[in-house]
């Protein structure tokens, strides 16, 4: 029989529900014990479903109160010394508020302190916390709470898999922190917590447990590819059997490392790697087994069902009992439960499939190939063959229009008129701005009365022109503002927009929302990602009213802000029937016309964000260049479009800019804004090793915190600047969008910013 499993299910559950406890917990409004059983119930209900759907094995482990990542370092005692938990280590009991202020700063009891660094895991949009390492630190078994949740899923019945990060993984997503040292010198004391870790699982009566070990999709030093040998070496003693599950890309020059691991089992991405399962078949030792990963885990496209049995048929036939099926990777990355959505047409419905739906189809696909279907298989098989032949025909995804655009595009569309210094001179003249010229990023604070309004909008409970006046009054509210600050470049504020990529999205052809498709971001944020399904369009302008209406309302250049289309591309969900590269050209399109209606309706600066340039970057190194190729020439599509006068701006944030300098750079936006105040400037390095042309306004003021920085500050921010970027091409501005903040911070900050300004100019 082939074994059907899951590298991992969704935990925030289908309403949410962790996020809203956790939540409460922290507010102080329902106690540690009302939250623990909240995390128990969604566990057991979670473990249930997956009984349900038919797995082989239920999933223990993907639990987490805040990120799984954390929970390896709290269960490996890694707690930084300033949490004050030394005690709780070297008892064994991590406290959860102990992981809460490692997660976050604070939490109902202990002491605050300064939060544990937080990043992307791999390519996702979740962000882990990073792991903070020293030199000579060694880790010692300090929670019970996975072996806790064992014995939960054994008392309520289930045969579990535990699975958890691997410990190479931990390590690789680690950061030496105090001197630089070399991370894998802690190794060996890492496995022997992970070796008592499967020695205690082992007593408890499990079989198998995985170990998520993505680094191994990535460019490996010699060094860590040696010691993944060595580690496991070691682990192998554990009286259990492991899995080593990879995902997100292939192994590459790991394949053959990865399959003379002496592990029990293997699981990969054949989604994103396709092509390696033959050659990791060829490689597997005759008694090890392999999971294949053919259901998309970050994607929320339905599974052609037919096509994937006669992908596997062969396999099978090589594999036999060896043979596992699961999603591709943990499902995390994906919303719960498509049932839920009952807002979205049939059609598209019938193109979808969430967590709870890949289930069923990992499970449907066991018993297709092994001949042991139930009416309700065959029922699967046929609703998805019947949707999917739909979906490949469907006017509403491919648009004659669309397509003919695109392959007409000439290379001019790519490139401005004239070169940037040309372009310049020509817009020193239109725009007559001073030196160091002042603008923002974009919004100004959303207020609970702008929510509300939006809200009442949508719900059907304000009428459109209401609305609109109501937008256009706060509006003339942040121009009036800026005007007495006396900042250069004004901007509208944004306050129609609910979020950056979805307020695009809701006009465009092409895209559809979810009501509950949230996915987990952080901790208790979660995203909720439009889906691209068809061909983009721009049925009629999306911005121009509004960018418009700010410019009557004064003689300073109005900047129009757009979002770019790489960031729009990054984060949604995106189609899987047609290359990204396509899909991207197409969103650019879309922004092309909006940029140029934009021009035509006199405004003379225009911003296009990438603030997700950077993390689109593949995880492997030889794929970037073809990446930063066509979404270079994205960008370019969508703002190459306008005279030499108009002066296009892009601004980028929480990037580290030295891998992409030259894609930005090859962007030609006449301005780039970027975060740089928390580095002390050292960002700006890449742009002057680079030898960066074109103007630069590297923020002076964390939009972050709550502070106000004062002017001495920011003129010594910008005078460190003034070392790396001569004073004709920088601009003064804030890292990013001041959407978060109150007027009561803004407004003092802003002040501030003009005044270090109005010092520099006085002095260059
Ligand atoms: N223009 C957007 C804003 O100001 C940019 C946000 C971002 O960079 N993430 O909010
Ligand atoms: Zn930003």
């Amino acid at each position: 029989m082939t074994v059907s499993h899951i590298l991992g299910y969704p935990r925030i559950g289908a309403q949410r529900e962790l996020k809203k406890a956790t939540e409460a917990y922290w507010k102080g409004d329902i106690s540690r014990g009302d939250l623990e059983a909240t995390g128990q119930a969604l566990r057991l209900s979670h473990w249930q479903i997956q009984q349900n759907a038919g797995l082989d094995f239920i999933s223990v482990g993907d639990f987490a109160f805040y990120d799984q990542v954390l929970n390896v370092s709290v269960m490996l005692g890694a707690v930084p010394a300033r949490f004050n938990a030394q005690h709780e280590v070297s008892a064994g009991n991590v406290d959860l508020d102990t992981a809460f202020r490692m997660a976050r700063g604070r939490a109902p009891s202990g002491t605050p302190a300064v939060a544990c660094e937080m990043t992307k895991y791999f390519d996702t949009n979740y962000h882990y916390l990073v792991p903070e390492l020293h030199e000579g630190q060694t880790f010692t078994l300090a929670s019970d709470r996975l072996f806790n949740e064992v014995d939960e899923a054994l008392q309520a019945g289930f045969t579990p898999k535990v699975t958890l990060t691997g410990p190479l993984t931990w390590l690789w997503l680690g950061k030496a922190k105090g001197s630089e040292f070399d991370r894998l010198s802690l190794l060996d004391s890492v496995v022997d917590v992970y070796s008592e870790i499967l020695a205690r699982l082992a007593t408890q009566g499990i079989e198998w447990v995985q170990l998520d070990e993505p680094a191994l999709v990535q460019d490996l030093p010699l060094a860590w590819q040696q010691a993944y040998e060595r580690a496991y070496h070691r682990l192998q003693s554990a009286p259990l059997k492991l899995l080593v599950a990879t995902y997100f890309g292939a192994l590459g020059d790991n394949l053959s490392l990865t399959t003379r691991l002496p592990v029990a089992g293997l699981h990969i991405d054949a989604v994103r790697a396709p092509g390696q399962v033959e050659s990791v078949i060829d490689r597997l030792s005759p008694h090890q087994v392999l999971s294949i990963g053919l259901v998309d885990g970050r994607n929320i496209w339905r599974a052609d069902l037919a096509a994937l049995r006669e992908r596997l048929l062969p396999l099978k036939v090589r594999l036999g009992q060896r043979l596992w099926l699961a999603p591709s990777c943990s499902l995390l990355h994906v919303p719960v439960d498509l049932s839920q959505e009952t807002e979205l047409d049939s059609e598209l419905v019938g193109w979808l499939a969430f967590a709870r739906q890949k289930l069923d189809e990992v499970v449907t696909l066991a018993r297709l190939i092994d001949n042991r279907t139930t009416p309700i298989d065959e029922q699967r098989v046929s609703e998805a063959t019947y949707a999917l032949d739909k979906r490949r025909e469907s006017t509403r995804i491919h648009q004659p229009a669309v397509s003919s655009r695109l392959a007409a595009i000439t290379p001019q569309e790519s490139q401005r008129q004239s070169p940037y210094a040309a372009r310049a001179a020509t817009q020193r003249r239109a725009l007559a701005l001073p030196l160091f010229p002042t603008t923002t990023i974009g919004s100004f604070p959303q207020t609970d009365e702008i929510r509300a309004a939006r809200r009442a909008f949508k719900a059907g409970e304000l009428s459109q022109t209401d609305y609109e006046a109501r937008m256009r009054e706060e509006i003339a509210f942040v121009v009036e503002r800026q005007q007495a600050l006396g900042l250069d470049v004004p901007v509208h504020g944004e306050a129609e927009r609910n979020d950056m990529v979805e307020y695009f999205g809701e006009q465009l052809e092409g895209f559809a929302f979810t009501r509950f498709g949230w996915v987990q971001s952080y901790g208790s944020r979660c995203v909720k990602p439009p889906i691209i399904f068809g061909d983009v369009t721009r049925p009629v302008p999306m911005t121009v009213k509004w960018s418009e209406y700010a410019q009557s309302l004064t003689d300073k250049p109005m900047k129009g802000m757009l979002t770019g289309p790489v960031t729009i591309l990054q984060w949604s969900f995106v189609r899987d029937d047609q290359p990204r590269a396509t899909t991207c050209r197409q969103i650019a399109l879309a922004l092309r016309d909006e940029v140029l209606d934009l021009e035509k309706a006199g405004i003379r600066i225009i911003q296009i964000d990438e603030p997700a340039l950077r993390e689109g970057l593949p995880l492997r190194q030889h794929e970037w260049q073809d990446y930063l190729a066509w979404a270079v020439e994205s960008f370019q599509l969508s703002a190459a479009g306008v005279k030499d006068s108009t002066q296009i701006h892009t601004h980028m944030c929480y990037s580290e800019f030295n891998d992409i300098i030259g894609a930005i750079a090859a962007l030609d936006a006449d301005v780039i804004t970027i975060e740089t105040s928390r580095s002390d400037m050292e960002l700006l390095d890449a742009f002057q090793d680079f030898a960066y042309p074109n103007e630069i306004g590297p923020g002076v003021y964390d939009i972050h915190t709550p502070n106000i920085p004062d002017v001495a500050w920011m003129v010594a921010l910008m005078e460190k600047a003034l070392e790396k970027i001569p004073a004709e091409r920088l601009w003064v501005n804030p890292d990013c969008g001041l959407k978060t903040r109150g007027w009561a911070e803004v407004e003092p900050a802003l002040a501030n910013m003009v005044e270090a300004a109005n010092q520099l100019r006085q002095r260059y």
